[in-house]
């Protein structure tokens, strides 16, 4: 989204929270969502991944109070109150946990929230895979700790913002959505470092390749996934184990493949895709740097073949929306996130945008799935304030 949108945006939600609340907030605030170009399942093995920030963000108005009480508005799912005090692991439910939780998590860093009344308005669609849940959760933790005076660089508050989704909305993720929300820049993908936190910007330069991104959400429902991924889970600490190392980061392809007749053949291709797909990621960032999208596609395409073949994680949904967008003319596309439904990111010449969405759409139709979601997006600014 450009900046004057983005100032007309802030402005607009200063306005409507003046209406709610009888005075005007203290600050808007926004973060973004994300999409991770490469590197799946690859977190929770120590590994690499590369998100970046898209143009589609969670925005807050907040001012303090000093009742002890939160006053939360979501444009897109309601109102609530609930008291400071009684924001707590497992006490709440739903979406008031993300935004209660954020600002529960500024408490345990050490701010000294009096209340707050906060209007949220959000454009990262729910449940997409584009992960609207850090964008509101980082949102909400940036304006508490900017209105309470809680210091901390974004590598901290994204912990924080994971501590919040994790213990008080319940969701065990791990960090890189709340790193991408808070770190992301401009034109830039991030490679994150899963062990030792760092991170680093990759050139992401999208237009004046003549490139765009395109997501298909495929709306296939999230069957089984939660009991499926405990069981990836288990398989790569597994494989791990076998090979005497600590985590699948610290495999190389060849000691893996040397190892083929000591490992259950189930954890010896969970590990193949993760060891593979770290190896991917780091050849990303080099395509990235040398502006070769050609090679970045072809990674991208062999990071579903693994994610379907090897990790077993794909439907059909999601191969056939990989599949058309590439019979489109993409240079790439794969399954993003955990799998077993949410979305498909490929990347394509710009113009090629209206094809890809043609062609995923009909051959949806034909297999006779739900019709897709599309939308493009774009490498964007991370967590900020703006008024
Ligand atoms: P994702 O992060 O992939 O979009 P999640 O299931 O992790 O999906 O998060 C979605 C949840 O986050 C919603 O069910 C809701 O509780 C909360 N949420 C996201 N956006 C908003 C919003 N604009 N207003 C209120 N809650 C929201
Ligand atoms: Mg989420």
């Amino acid at each position: 989204m450009d900046e004057r949108r983005t100032e007309e945006r802030a402005a607009e939600l200063a306005r409507s929270f003046l209406g709610w609340a009888g005075q005007l907030p203290a600050g808007v605030w926004a973060a973004p969502g994300r999409l991770n170009l490469i590197g799946e399942h690859t977190d929770y093995n120590d590994g690499f991944v590369l998100p970046f920030g898209i143009d589609r963000s969670a925005f807050v108005a907040a001012r303090p109070r000093d009742d002890g009480r939160l006053k939360l508005w979501s444009r897109q799912l309601g109102q609530s109150e609930v008291a400071l005090a009684d924001v707590a692991p497992h006490a709440l439910e739903g979406w008031v946990s993300y935004v209660a939780g954020a600002i529960w998590a500024a408490r345990e860093a050490g701010a000294r929230v009096s209340g707050l009344d906060l209007l949220l308005d959000s454009d990262v669609p729910l449940g997409a895979g584009l992960s609207s849940s850090a964008a509101i959760i980082c949102a909400t933790l940036l304006a508490t700790a900017d209105l309470f005076g809680l210091a901390g660089d974004r590598v901290t508050l994204a912990q924080l913002a994971r501590r919040a989704e994790v213990e008080i909305a319940g969701v065990p993720v791990g960090v890189m959505d709340q790193i991408a929300s808070m770190c992301a820049e401009r034109d830039r993908a991030l490679l994150l470092d899963c062990r030792s936190m760092s991170v680093t910007p990759i050139p992401f330069e999208l237009e004046p390749a003549g490139l765009g991104v395109l997501v298909i959400d495929t709306r296939a429902p999230h069957q089984l996934a939660a009991g499926q991924y405990a069981a990836r889970r288990a398989a790569c600490q597994r494989a791990a184990t076998a090979l005497g190392e600590a985590a699948l980061r610290d495999v190389t392809s060849e000691a893996l493949e040397a190892a083929r007749g000591t490992l259950d053949a189930e954890a010896f291709r969970r590990a193949r895709h993760v060891v593979h797909e770290d190896a991917r990621v780091l050849a990303a960032v080099s395509a990235l740097r040398a502006r070769d999208f050609a090679a970045l596609g072809k990674l991208v395409s062999a990071s579903h073949a693994s994610l379907r073949d090897d990790f077993e994680v794909s439907v059909p949904q999601l191969d056939v929306a990989a599949e058309a967008a590439e019979r489109a003319g993409a240079l790439g596309a794969r399954l993003v996130g955990g799998g077993f439904g949410g979305s498909v990111l490929a990347l394509l010449p710009s113009e090629r945008v209206p094809d890809a969405e043609r062609e995923v759409t009909s051959a949806f139709a034909q297999r006779g799935f739900d019709a897709p979601v599309c939308f493009t997006a774009a490498p964007s600014r991370g967590a900020r304030r703006l008024l």
